[in-house]
């Protein structure tokens, strides 16, 4: 039986039970929900009174808190977790990640870091095998005093967890500002059921991790059903009863044996120029921008290979229009819609824009299938940028343009096109078509092959009269016909002599109009002057 100890007490026997062994640690698993492996474990203290028994940390750390023990205490953990992971090493038990709490007093105490490394040190462990577990409530005494604590950490190479996230100490404010590597989201704090607000809230937070593609744990994870809501969610790493309680070293050392490890995806950084705090501030102009100023957009991770989709605006659902909501998305893999050209269009263009850190883009066919759709061909055009990266994984913002339209309507153009400039072919014209807006005159297969031209000339008539097709005393006029175009003009003829060989040509542009009235293209053809026929029903040349 044992006896909660009053402070008194506890204070009385701190010296006597740190030199005696009093205290002991407990290790619960953290696991992976998705593959049943073990990816790390939290050191929890214990306190063994020969006399009142069995101590627990609710008690007896906010006294040690109140009376500055908790710094010893916390060094006491870190040294038995050192000598811990000594043992594992030195036999043939594979270790895992084993995170530490360190108390918000303890960041007063300016030599916290160079403690901890003198220690590690001192039993050799690799700095990976250590995690640190700091507390939102860290920041109460001010965000410098972290800070510091945390870019010390950082810099010799430990991991860094927030423990407790959404407890309540204006979260959002803290995490944006400490650039933790993991967070911890404790269960026990959103209490509702799964499906309740509570479940709305954590699913905001798990998405807003996202963003940073920033590992979560969720602890205090005591039934199924809340770790397959988390796996749902996207956050797959566990903490809590229902894989295990803390656990005695030797039983610890079973389940090791036992199950498989497997490491935890670091946290991806972000480049430079990009400000993490903005992301991940829900009020910022940039999440206000994602949401709602900017196209479709979706941030994805490309690892080896494949990718991952951690977040998409409402712009992105309805650009897919194929009623798709927001969970179908993210959990379709976006490589099953694409064949092996259009994935490997997609692929190489994400490489192209990991190599030039500049936006680079691409159209890609998919085959979508929804729930309310059913299955369609979609082509997208991607402007993809990567915006941060960690290891060989790499942080894509992509915005999207469904331009399965436009597409269709070019290849329908294209075939009508094809048929038009194949029937000049057999009659004997020249014939092209310029399209008022952007000044692009698109030529015959015959103008193609005779004269030389691509497909599409830009700025038409100039590369024309530059390529000498128009001799130089007609090209004003035949500059100031396509004005006479842009101004409404119907019809326009005249005899110009064409090429080099001054050869005379029957030129003539008939302008298309919108429902307006406004012109929007003009046809036009050449017809060779036959012998005195043509120039019979040559009414009004201008010259
Ligand atoms: P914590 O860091 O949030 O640790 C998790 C606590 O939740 C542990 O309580 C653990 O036993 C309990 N827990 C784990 N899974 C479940 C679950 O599924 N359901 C429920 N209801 N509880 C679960 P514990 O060991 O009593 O520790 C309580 C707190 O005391 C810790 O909360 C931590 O803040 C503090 N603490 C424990 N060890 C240390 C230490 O070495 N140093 C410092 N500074 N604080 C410590
Ligand atoms: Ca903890
Ligand atoms: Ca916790």
């Amino acid at each position: 039986m044992s006896k909660r100890m009053t402070e008194t007490e506890i204070l009385d026997n701190f010296d006597e039970a740190l030199e005696n062994g009093h205290f002991f640690i407990l290790y619960q698993p953290k696991m992976n929900h998705a593959t049943g492996r073990m990816i790390g474990a939290e050191a929890l203290l214990r306190w063994k009174h020969p006399q009142y028994g069995l101590q627990f940390p609710m008690d007896f750390i906010p006294v040690f808190e109140k009376n500055d023990l908790i710094y010893r205490a916390d060094l006491f953990v870190f040294e038995a977790v050192c000598k811990f992971q000594r043992k594992c090493l030195d036999t043939s038990i594979s270790p895992v990640p084993i995170s530490i709490n360190l108390s918000r007093y303890d960041i007063y105490k300016k030599d916290y870091v160079s403690k901890i490394e003198e220690i590690r040190k001192k039993y050799d462990i690799p700095v990976n095998l250590l995690h640190i577990e700091i507390t939102e409530s860290s920041a109460i005494g001010g965000m410098e005093l972290v800070t510091d604590v945390l870019d010390q950490l950082h810099a010799c190479g430990y991991i860094v967890e927030m423990d407790d996230f959404g407890s309540g100490y204006s979260s959002l404010n803290v995490l944006k500002d400490l650039p933790v590597d993991v967070i911890k989201l404790d269960m026990r704090f959103f209490s509702d059921k799964v499906g309740g607000r509570g479940g709305t809230i954590i699913n905001a937070v798990v998405q807003m991790t996202k963003w940073l593609n920033t590992p979560v744990v969720a602890e205090g994870v005591e039934t199924l059903e809340q770790a397959d809501y988390m796996k749902s969610i996207g956050c797959s790493y566990i903490q809590g009863y229902l894989y295990s309680k803390p656990v005695a070293e030797e039983e610890f050392i079973q389940k090791l044996g036992m199950l498989e490890h497997e490491p935890v995806a670091s946290a991806i950084e972000l480049i430079d120029e990009m400000d993490a705090g903005k992301f991940w501030d829900p009020n910022s102009l940039e999440t206000l921008i994602f949401n709602n100023f900017v196209g479709g957009a979706v941030i994805l991770s490309y690892y080896k290979g494949s990718i991952e989709i951690s977040r998409v605006n409402q712009k992105y659902i309805k650009e897919l229009g194929m009623n798709m909501n927001e969970k179908e998305i993210l959990n379709s893999q976006p490589w099953d819609s694409c064949d092996e050209e259009n994935k490997k269009i997609y692929e190489d263009t994400l490489l192209r824009a990991i190599k030039s850190g500049d936006e680079e883009s691409c159209d890609t066919w998919r085959t979508v299938c929804s729930k309310t759709c059913g299955e369609d061909k979609i082509c997208i055009r991607s402007f993809m940028r990567m915006i941060g990266k960690a290891d060989d994984r790499y942080l894509f913002y992509v915005m999207i343009q469904n331009i399965t339209a436009e597409k269709k309507r070019y290849t329908e153009l294209y075939e009508s096109d094809m048929r038009l400039r194949a029937g000049f072919e057999h009659a004997n014209v020249y014939a092209w078509e310029y399209i008022i807006a952007t000044k692009q005159m698109r030529p015959c297969f015959r103008c193609m092959r005779d004269l030389g031209f691509p497909p599409v000339l830009y700025n038409y008539p100039e590369p024309a009269i530059e390529a000498g097709v128009f001799p130089p005393e007609y090209a004003d006029m035949y500059r100031d016909w396509h004005k006479q175009i842009e101004q409404g003009a119907e019809h326009l003829e005249a005899i110009i002599p064409l090429t080099v060989g001054r050869i005379p040509f029957h030129v003539r542009y008939t302008t298309e109009f919108d429902e307006n009235g406004k012109p929007l293209k003009a046809y036009g053809s050449a017809t060779l002057v036959v012998d005195g026929e043509d120039n019979k029903n040559d009414s009004d040349s201008d010259k």
